[in-house]
């Protein structure tokens, strides 16, 4: 480990990093889906005086330097118009705001030996067996055939009832122990428990009916309504300190809210700029950033197209122009040093925990595959901003030459001819229910971050 962050605190520093911990633990609460994480950041950048792009162009709001939008709920883009036209290009902050879990599917309510479960289908990389025999959440919406809009979120209050999904007990488990770890659970077992008590007066299926009699009386939802559904099961519980020293955060979705946070945090405290900067946060980036709402998308495209009609100067060109002189980090998360797991990593190219923020030159696998690799040059200029603001930093790659890999929104934003390079913070078992960072490592992000929407 080249530097520790910790050492460089002073007293006010180790009191700015505690706020700083404790407002990503609230973040980390309110927003445990897309849904919910893209409209906590539309309410903190109301509350910092951004308006809503729709409310421009419809004629709601007048046009200013400070604008936001969403799309469908699930993405955001918040830019501050530089001095400089918007043709000169940006500083864009950007990470994604959806995480691995498991999603209900369309007909998912079953009734089986006096048990009632909910089918899922797992959403982007997991470890099957680590989601068994854990409190979990539902979180979503569903959208009625009238148009009603139904929101669920249950099992985060201290009184709310959990859910879960059962394990083979132990005693016997020897065959399924024999298994190699990927069907030791299987994602057809993925099942979540969600009921055993019959309704009075139905003799096939009580215990489902009775699911369905609640769902019916206490959100007005009818079977088929899943149908037109996005439920999200998630770890239940709020993020907490982790370690006796308090100087870490277990949550589940620290991978990319993290950065997401980090990012919309330096973004909402930088000043008007020469050039315009930007903090985008993207869905879907955990299944291939595909969709309307990933990046592969063209919605952060045109957004930028409308800003540009808007300051009275849209032109093709001017788009290209823009998007190809614009400098981007992609901040996602990367995996750190673990001791335990000491073979899976270059003990000189890999992140720290408590090494600061990480710069990652590439990602993919088997030879870079798939990779953007940032320019050389790009990554000196960058150097020089992070030092001159004394942030702390290390450089990594995911683990060792030909052991796996993993991508990240950085070479999609790379096709506009813009500079990218990938930065984050390190996390220790990634996509595990409950992942763990350091407090040292957000900080030094949000610093990094910071010092790079302001050079
Ligand atoms: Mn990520
Ligand atoms: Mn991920």
């Amino acid at each position: 480990m080249e530097k520790c962050a910790w050492n460089n605190y002073d007293t006010e520093q180790m009191q700015q990093l505690q706020q700083l911990a404790d407002q990503y633990k609230q973040f980390l609460n309110s927003g445990k889906t897309e849904r919910e994480c893209a409209r906590e950041t539309v309410r903190q950048a109301e509350a910092a005086g951004y308006v809503d792009l729709q409310d421009v162009l419809g004629g709601r709001a007048p046009m200013q330097n400070k604008v936001y939008a969403v799309s469908m709920d699930k993405t955001v883009a918040l830019f501050q118009l530089g001095k400089e036209p918007l043709e000169q290009g940006m500083q864009i902050v950007a990470a994604h705001i959806d995480s691995p879990r498991l999603d209900l599917k369309q007909h998912p309510l079953y009734e089986d030996s006096g048990l009632a479960y909910l089918d899922t289908h797992y959403y982007g990389g997991i470890k099957k067996y680590q989601w068994v025999t854990l409190p979990l959440a539902i979180h979503g919406v569903v959208i009625k055939k009238d148009g009603t809009r139904v929101e669920l979120n249950i099992g985060e209050k201290e009184d709310d009832p959990v859910i879960g999904v059962t394990d083979l007990l132990v005693h016997l488990a020897g065959e399924q122990l024999e298994k190699a770890g990927s069907k030791v659970v299987e994602g057809e077992a993925l099942d979540v428990l969600v009921g055993n008590r019959p309704l009075e007066g139905e003799e096939k299926d009580a215990v489902k009916a009775q699911i369905l009699h609640l769902l019916e009386h206490q959100y007005g939802l009818a079977e088929d309504d899943f149908i037109s559904a996005e439920l999200e099961v998630v770890p239940a519980g709020k993020a907490r300190d982790c370690g006796l020293d308090r100087s870490m955060v277990m949550a589940y979705g620290h991978d990319d809210r993290v950065c997401a946070f980090a990012g919309l945090s330096a973004f909402l405290h930088t000043e008007q700029q020469q050039k315009t900067v930007c903090c985008l946060l993207v869905d879907k980036e955990e299944i291939g950033s595909v969709g309307a709402t990933g990046m592969k998308s063209r919605f952060f495209e045109n957004t930028v197209a409308e800003l540009l009609e808007l300051t009275g100067n849209y032109s093709d060109l001017k788009l290209r122009r823009c998007l190809s002189r614009s400098r981007m980090l992609s901040t996602d998360v990367s995996s750190a040093f673990d001791p335990s797991y000491a073979h899976a990593f270059d003990k000189r190219n890999v992140a720290y925990v408590g090494g600061g923020m990480v710069m990652k030159k590439f990602t993919g696998s088997l030879g870079k595959s798939g990779a953007n690799d940032a320019n050389a040059e790009y990554i000196g200029v960058l150097r020089k901003v992070l030092d001159d603001a004394a942030v702390t930093w290390q450089t990594a790659e995911l683990g060792k030459v030909d052991y796996g890999g993993g991508g990240t929104i950085s070479y999609i934003a790379a096709l506009y001819g813009m500079e990218v390079i990938d930065c984050g913070v390190p996390v220790l078992n990634m996509h595990a229910p409950w992942e763990v960072i350091s407090k040292a490592d957000l900080y030094e992000a949000a610093k990094g971050y910071h010092a790079f929407l302001n050079m």
